[in-house]
């Protein structure tokens, strides 16, 4: 078998999905989900306001109109009763991000769904390996896709997969993969196996708020393959948008596939962590649906002052995450651009100027845990 079957059946087989195609990055595999689905011109797709500005884009790029939804408070997921309002004649599809590792309120959305058969695609950028109701979040609805990018559950340096269990779906997503798919760009995967070495080999917690900045900055000046181009922040899909994995990128993931269980017990070992000294601190604990079981990316936490958090940690090298700053993630996103009116999801902007989260990765040590959750506890939580 090629590389690249080999790494898609590793994977579908570790979601339990019939079939996957990987790509160049998360937001190419939605596109191509949402390029099978046949989304296009006219329609509208019902998404959280509270994610990543990259993940809306395919949705313009299709031709199509993203509908921004509110989230509920505690597990930062859309609120299914929002999807029910929100959903018109020209409704397409819904995308349903599993945020921070939290599954969705599936069935709710689903009933809301179901009776206009409007599709379900799972954003599992942000989730590998929790379960909803005992099943994984990835066979819920009728397509899903997951980021490797450096920072999601797993990583590859940058990359997607798009997978489904339905073989008409399938069949197109072939289709398109066969007919219109790119190789990954030669420069960039070199580049990136570059970045790969350097990551392994200076990157630790305490020096990755200074990496963070540095490389933002490369990024900006064409240094780097960082994961988003400058020019993809233009709503209409720049030249060469439709790439798929490098043979790099799918060796690695082929290892990472291996070891996935060690590092989501990691992660749960760390957050139990965060959520013993945080209660202790007065934080109410983790709040999520009784059917859902997560393993969670990052932990999320509400600040008093998330300024003062994160500018504090930066000087003290504590590694804290700011996402989603903005409804469309990250702050310097025009929302006008993007058809989100301020105030429309007030819920999640409430959300985006209180929230940080902290690391759950390998690289952190309960040691390191244990320190970062006094750090927070310094900063305090908000008036609930
Ligand atoms: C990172 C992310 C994406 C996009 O993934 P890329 O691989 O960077 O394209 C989509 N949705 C969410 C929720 C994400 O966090």
């Amino acid at each position: 078998m090629s590389q690249p079957d080999t790494y898609a059946s590793a994977f579908a087989s570790l979601i339990g999905a019939q079939h996957a195609f990987p790509f160049w990055k998360g937001r190419v595999a939605l596109y191509a989900i949402l390029r099978a689905l046949g989304v296009g011109e006219g329609d509208e797709v019902i998404v959280p306001g509270y994610t990543c500005v990259m993940n809306v884009n395919p949705i313009y790029y299709v031709g199509a109109r993203p509908i921004y939804v509110d989230i509920r408070s505690h597990d930062y997921n859309m609120d299914p009763r929002a999807v029910r309002d929100a959903i018109s004649p020209r409704t397409r599809a819904v995308i349903a991000q599993h945020t921070y590792g939290f599954p969705v309120d599936f069935a709710a959305i689903n009933a809301a769904t179901s009776q206009h058969d409007i599709p379900i695609i799972e954003d599992c950028c942000l989730a590998l390996g929790s379960t909803y109701h005992g099943k994984k979040v990835g066979t819920l609805g009728r397509a899903a896709y997951f980021s490797s990018q450096w920072n999601k559950p797993y990583t590859t340096g940058l990359g997607g997969i798009a997978v489904t269990s339905d073989n008409t779906l399938a069949g197109k997503l072939s289709n398109l993969v066969r007919s219109e798919l790119l190789p990954p760009p030669p420069q960039a995967v070199a580049a990136l196996r570059m970045q790969h070495l350097i990551y392994r080999a200076v990157i630790y917690p305490r020096t990755t708020a200074l990496a963070a900045s540095l490389f933002r900055r490369l990024t900006d000046l064409g240094l780097v393959v960082g994961s988003s181009d400058n020019e993809e922040y233009a709503p209409m899909a720049p030249e060469g948008f439709f790439r798929g994995m490098s043979e790099f990128q799918m060796r690695v993931g082929l290892r990472r596939i291996r070891t996935i269980h060690a590092a989501m017990q990691h992660r749960r070992r760390i957050a139990q962590i965060y959520d013993a000294r945080l209660t202790r601190a007065g934080w109410p604990p983790l709040a999520f649906d009784p059917g859902a079981d997560p393993v969670l990316v990052r932990y999320p936490v509400r600040v008093s002052d998330k300024q003062r958090a994160l500018t504090k940690a930066a000087t003290r090298g504590v590694e804290i995450g700011s996402w989603f700053e903005s409804p469309l993630h990250p702050a310097r996103t025009s929302l006008e651009a993007y058809g989100y009116k301020q105030g429309q999801c007030p819920v999640a902007e409430r959300a985006c100027g209180q929230v940080i989260n902290l690391p759950l990765h390998p690289r952190v040590s309960e040691r390191t845990a244990e320190r970062t959750a006094h750090f927070v506890a310094e900063i305090g939580p908000p008036q609930f």
